[in-house]
């Protein structure tokens, strides 16, 4: 057996029994679990000390707190997105749900699994989300170990689900009613050059689009159409949104694919980008070009990949540097660990601080990411090779790592022609 955490992680032993490999996973699960209490605990601290610098700075009160998040997110090496999450799970668990938090230090239940009884009490007052985190994560009072200790995730979830209902079903019903908010459409790549489209729907919309697709689908079958029934969905959906079908006219679709012009001229397989898929086989997006219906706009590279001029092919004049810089950045904010799609274009040295508005300090940020940097204390600068080092108010420094596509774009871009007033949402223009 192991006798300290340092002998734990130096990894069991050569010749190590069955058992003892065992006792080894085993301990080793309650390290992470106890470790991401501990990040839990250090990640409100760290939330209150930057509010607190932050007051004295004079920040108002509504601002408090900006960056935390993506700090969080930039040491875990996660998305901004999921460091805010963690922050408020961090939070929950330390001021509003002890039995969980004291499971989870003890080494007996996982950041995950405080996740799920975090979100299934999340409608209820902090009185009946208490009576949850007893029942659930409390040792017996003979010392049996907690209930939720033993139960797979999706029991976890149910026992939650049913407590809650049964302390308030009216927080229960209005969180439904709530959840409708949420509704929207996402886009995923698939292998082989296919993707998932989602829609994240209230029951009723869901079983109405299904409804009506298959209906197409039966009507095609009885006139004979031979494609299978999930054929006829698909070109069903995608007809019915697009007008490709019933309109007779172009829809107003740009598929973006990035190539090198010796990948379109001849038979060279260098593979091409799509903005918001990934990279497709160079034959793949020849024959995307070929495919009227589409207006598809060429981006070409150099052989090394870089994106080095533009050619639209839409009646639409390109909309000039902002463009070029979401699509060197691939379409996906720059920031490590972020995987949000680009919302902004944004200064990467401010404005205010000499940082000139040209591509090579341009970088696309998500929403989340060019707020994060706005707060107190952040800063950012270009390096030579197309990287971007962040610095937080820690000092801590974080490089992102230039695009593929990263070039010098051509010397007579700039701000006036490319009428970047209109395409450029930066803090710093709009003041
Ligand atoms: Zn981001």
């Amino acid at each position: 057996m192991y006798e300290t955490i340092d002998h734990l992680l130096a990894g069991p032993p050569s010749g190590a029994s069955e058992a003892e490999l065992v006792d080894w996973i085993a301990g080793l699960e309650a390290v992470k679990c106890t470790a991401e209490a501990v990040q839990a605990e250090a990640a409100v601290r760290l939330d209150e000390a930057v509010r607190a610098r932050q007051a004295e700075a004079g920040v108002p009160a509504r601002r408090l707190g900006e960056g935390v998040a993506s700090q969080i997110a930039l040491a875990r090496r996660v998305s901004p997105e999921k460091g805010a999450k963690l922050l408020g799970l961090a939070k929950i668990l330390t001021a509003e749900m002890p039995h969980t938090f004291a499971l989870m230090k003890a080494g007996l239940f996982s950041q995950w699994q405080a996740t799920i009884l975090a979100r299934e009490t999340a409608c209820l007052s902090l009185g009946d989300r208490r009576v949850i985190d007893y029942e659930l994560c409390a040792m017996g009072s003979g010392g049996e170990p907690a209930k939720a200790v033993s139960m797979g995730l999706r029991q976890l979830e149910n026992a939650a689900k049913k407590v809650a209902i049964t302390l308030d079903q009216a927080s229960v019903v209005a969180r439904a009613a709530n959840a409708v908010k949420d509704r929207r459409v996402s886009l995923r790549p698939a292998p082989d050059t296919m993707t998932w489209l989602g829609a994240l729907l209230p029951v009723k919309d869901g079983v109405a689009v299904f409804a009506a697709l298959d209906q197409a689908a039966k009507a095609a079958h009885a006139a004979g159409d031979e494609r299978t029934r999930g054929q006829v969905m698909a070109d069903t959906l995608v007809d019915r949104i697009t007008g490709r079908s019933t309109t007779g006219s172009k829809p107003r679709i740009e598929v973006k694919i990035v190539m090198t012009a010796d990948t379109l001229a001849s038979d060279a397989d260098q593979p091409a980008m799509v903005e918001g898929y990934g990279p497709v086989p160079a034959a793949w997006a020849r024959e995307a070009l070929n495919y009227a219906e589409v207006f598809v706009r060429r981006l070409f590279t150099d052989p090394a990949g870089r994106l080095v001029a533009m050619e639209s092919r839409s009646r639409k004049a390109p909309d000039g540097l902002a463009e070029f810089i979401a699509t060197r950045d691939g379409g996906i904010c720059r920031t490590n660990g972020c995987d949000a799609p680009i919302r902004n274009i944004d200064h990467i040295q401010r404005h205010a601080d000499g940082g000139t508005t040209s591509a090579e300090n341009l970088q696309g940020l998500c929403e989340r990411c060019n707020q994060a940097k706005e707060a107190l204390g952040w800063q950012a600068r270009p390096g030579p090779d197309g990287s971007i080092i962040t610095t937080t108010p820690t000092g801590h420094t974080y490089t992102s790592p230039p695009p593929d596509t990263w070039a010098q774009p051509p010397p007579t871009w700039s701000r006036a022609e490319f009428g970047l007033r209109d395409v450029l949402l930066d803090h710093d223009l709009a003041a």
